[in-house]
């Protein structure tokens, strides 16, 4: 029996629309203090297993990361939410 099919889920499907994180918005006032780990940090949705840009959906900081993350499709209130608290 070689019936087992370890199944990759891991898809980076982000809102942006990019593999590769774009880069934050360009800031008017050229502020230089933007972390340069923004880039680079992924966060998983626990419903669907996809990857985002955490700089996309509003997480640049490892602490920022909540312990149950859901992409945009799985949740859409919880990134409403999240744009009205913006102000
Ligand atoms: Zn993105
Ligand atoms: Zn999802």
């Amino acid at each position: 029996m070689e019936d087992e099919i370890i199944e990759d889920n891991e898809v980076t499907r982000c809102i942006c629309e990019n593999q590769d994180y774009p880069g934050p918005p360009i800031v008017e006032d050229g502020a230089e203090d933007l972390s340069e780990d923004a880039g680079s940090l992924f966060i998983q949705c626990d419903q669907c297993s996809v990857w985002q840009h955490g700089g996309c959906v509003g997480i640049m900081d490892d602490t920022m990361t909540p312990e149950n993350y859901y992409c945009e499709q799985c949740r859409p209130d919880f990134h409403e939410l999240k744009e009205n608290s913006l102000g």
